[in-house]
């Protein structure tokens, strides 16, 4: 039996949990529960400047968010400094890096000879290097140096489990610094190390990665290690097939939190994001997404992020979750919102308008408007309903107060509701439709809503009717 697959989520704390990352911390982890392997959390906090503590604990609040766990960590990458500088020397004393005293006005003077005489400028040591002697003499005089990685001039190439073959040549490469002058190492060795000193089998992380990912092979060579298998998932577009940003919207997973998308929504919407299923299912409880989740279903082309399909898949996840389960979120949503429920049992409330929300907060915005006390503004469709009607909005309405009026609380039920309804509708030669869309602007403000019944019942007798008398 082979030993199961080890894989890292491993963001830079930098900032807030971006949906890609999100992503990629998914498709890792529906990766190691499918396969019985590990996930660890690893933060790359080595950009002293842009990492915050706060930022590492925004991610880890997301993830959890998200009902990602992991299983080792979170691993601070700063905290193995020592073995990345260790690795490096050990690259060094191979003769697999070299020192560097070439000093940054040198460098760019290169650059700009390189430019000036119209070739491609690639750091390669026998043609930019100093001198041998020149070496020696700032060695001697105790001069800085960085340390630079001896690109080996072969084929770096790997089986990318999502784009197949990819292969890099060295010597298109350039030689590049392991080891800054002040004795700190550069990105990608302290990738490398980490995620040999963790054993990692499988790396899975964003498109960016890509151009990365010939230079650690080399570094993997160069250090005697095995090449984990690579799987570069496809970045994330904006509606308009730029970049996603914040142009396009939110983009950090807290906001979408605080509009009241829920976590199973989220989860479902950013497994779908760059992978396929191999068919058009769309809504995947967790434990499907889990059995058929692969990497050679993940798609090469850059996924698209529609904000409306989130919020058309929260809908559903809305309409299929139990009311109980919403309780907890609308109470909260209504507590944000200034509203007290006064002890009134809101889960036929839920119940009754969780089917056309999308969101939570829309969902505790329904359930509010049909509080006692509710302030109710009308909305435009509600406006050009009442034009449109003219007199008839306020006829119709006096004759469905009549009929309403006469029911007791005890018949207060939506079949018998909607049979006085009809009965309003028929008896006074009314489209039913005319009868109908006052009483529901007259209680809700707006001219969509559940079943009209349904919505007197919800609201009750006296509220309902000192709406329609108010309206
Ligand atoms: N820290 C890197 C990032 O946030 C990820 C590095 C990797 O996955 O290899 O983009």
């Amino acid at each position: 039996m082979s030993t199961p697959p080890r894989v890292r989520f491993a963001p830079s704390p930098t900032g807030f949990l971006h949906v890609g990352g999100a992503r990629t911390a998914l498709f890792n982890w529906l990766y190691a529960r499918q396969t019985g392997g590990t996930l660890v959390l690893r933060i790359e906090d080595t950009d002293r400047e842009r990492s915050s503590e706060a930022h590492t604990q925004v991610i880890l609040d997301g993830l959890t968010w998200l009902g990602l766990d992991w299983d080792e960590g979170p691993l601070f990458q700063g905290a193995h400094a020592d073995r990345h500088r260790e690795d490096a020397l050990r690259l060094l004393a191979a003769g697999k890096a070299y020192k560097d005293f070439m000093t940054a006005e040198e460098l760019t003077a290169a650059r700009e000879e390189a430019k000036a005489e119209g070739r491609p400028f690639r750091y390669h040591r026998a043609e930019v290097g100093l001198p041998p002697e020149e070496t020696a003499r700032r060695e001697a005089a105790g001069m800085p140096h960085a340390v630079r990685f001896a690109m080996p001039d072969e084929e770096l190439a790997w089986d990318d489990a999502v784009h197949g073959r990819i292969s890099w040549q060295g010597r298109d490469l350039d030689d590049f610094i392991i080891l800054r002058s002040d004795g700190t190492a550069i990105y990608n060795l302290a990738v490398v190390s980490d995620d040999v000193a963790m054993r990692i089998s499988h790396v899975i992380r964003g498109d960016d990665h890509v151009s990365n990912t010939p230079k650690q092979i080399a570094l993997y060579r160069a250090l005697g290690h095995p090449v984990p298998t690579f799987a570069h998932v496809p970045m994330i577009l904006g509606s308009d097939g730029k970049k996603l940003s914040k142009r396009h919207g939110a983009t950090a997973v807290g906001d979408y939190r605080e509009e009241g998308i829920l976590p199973a929504a989220m989860r479902n919407f950013l497994a779908l994001l760059g992978w396929s299923p191999g068919n058009d299912d769309e809504v995947l409880p967790l434990d499907e997404v889990i059995a058929r989740f692969d990497l050679g279903g993940i798609m090469t082309k850059p996924a698209v992020f529609d904000t409306t399909k989130l919020e058309w898949m929260n809908g559903q996840y809305l309409s299929m979750l139990p009311a109980e389960e919403l309780l907890a979120p609308v109470e909260r949503e209504l507590a944000r919102l200034g509203i007290d429920p006064a002890g009134r049992d809101l889960l036929p409330v839920i119940e009754a308008v969780k089917a056309r929300s999308r969101t939570i907060t829309v969902v505790a915005e329904q359930v509010a408007a049909r509080l006692p006390g509710a302030t109710l503004p009308r909305d435009d469709k509600a406006h050009k309903l009442i034009d449109k009607l003219g007199d008839r909005f306020a006829i119709n309405l006096g004759l469905a107060r009549e009929a309403l009026t006469a029911v007791v609380e005890s018949a207060w039920q939506p079949a018998h509701l909607e049979t006085v309804i009809k009965a309003v509708a028929e008896e006074g030669g009314l489209k039913l439709g005319d009868v109908m869309q006052p009483i529901r602007v007259a209680l809700t403000g707006g001219t969509v809503s559940e079943p009209v019944h349904e919505l007197l019942a919800v609201i009750g007798r006296d509220e309902s009717l000192r709406r329609i008398t108010a309206a």
